[in-house]
């Protein structure tokens, strides 16, 4: 299993390098967010043996159960909630975790701020917008982000960092980049209203070409990495 994860992960370090090449950009400046929901304490650890230090999670209980039980690694890993998330979870996410990319009202971000423990660094954040406009999907839609950034960008305990999102599958290239285009010109047009994100959270398993070519700065791997999910995503 340990050595499954880490060629997996070798493939996707490659993925990365030849699409920042191609796209003529810096691999430094792209990161790999392993995304471990559904996957257990041990799959994450192989991970980690194998350099990864980031991990992305979804479903609260389940992430506690996992954090406490690699927290002799808790001063090298970095938790990141990317599920959706409901008021009365902000303070355990608030407590256990260094990124939350799944703020969508203002509401959440509050909380989120008040709950953060003072011994503790500002959590840092991401607006998840939902580009693709899918009523169901999560997410601010694209012309309500600004002012749900302007609110969070002044609160004393979070990092405002960036834009998320989780565009709709789609069936090839052209319309995954025109999907991860509409979350760049966004985030470009925060920067120029003096908005300082660094984070473009964007592209997964099956479009982290499209997201990079579109400008992406962290994409979130699940499957690729750990394999295919057995439970139900949502
Ligand atoms: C599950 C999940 C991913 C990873 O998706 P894969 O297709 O398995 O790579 C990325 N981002 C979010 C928000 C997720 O929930």
């Amino acid at each position: 299993m340990p050595s499954i994860i880490a060629n997996h992960l070798d493939v996707i370090y490659r993925r990365i390098a030849a699409i920042a090449t191609a796209a003529g950009r810096d691999t430094a400046s792209l990161k790999l967010l392993a995304v471990s929901k559904t996957f257990s304490a041990d799959a994450i650890s192989a991970a980690y043996a194998a350099g990864q230090q980031a991990f992305g999670e979804s479903y609260i209980q389940e992430a506690l159960g996992k954090i406490f039980y690699l927290k002799p690694l808790r001063t090298s890993l970095k938790w990141h909630f990317i599920g959706p998330l409901q008021s009365n979870k902000t303070r355990l996410v608030a407590e256990q975790f260094d990124w939350v990319h799944s703020i969508d009202r203002l509401k959440i971000a509050h909380r989120l701020s008040e709950q953060r423990p003072a011994h503790l660094p500002p959590l840092n954040v991401c607006v998840q917008v939902n580009v693709s406009g899918e009523p169901s999907k999560r997410g601010i839609a694209p012309n309500d982000a600004v002012a749900l950034a302007r609110n969070v960008v002044v609160l004393p305990r979070l990092l405002l960092r960036g834009l998320m999102s989780i565009p709709k599958p789609a069936p090839d290239i052209i319309t995954q980049r025109a999907y991860h285009r509409r979350l760049r010109e966004l985030f470009d047009a925060m920067n120029a209203q003096g908005l300082g994100l660094d984070t473009l959270s964007m592209g997964m398993s099956d479009d982290l070409e499209a997201a990079i070519l579109e400008g992406a700065t962290l994409v979130r791997v699940g499957t690729a990495i750990f394999g295919e999910r057995t439970r139900p995503i949502y």
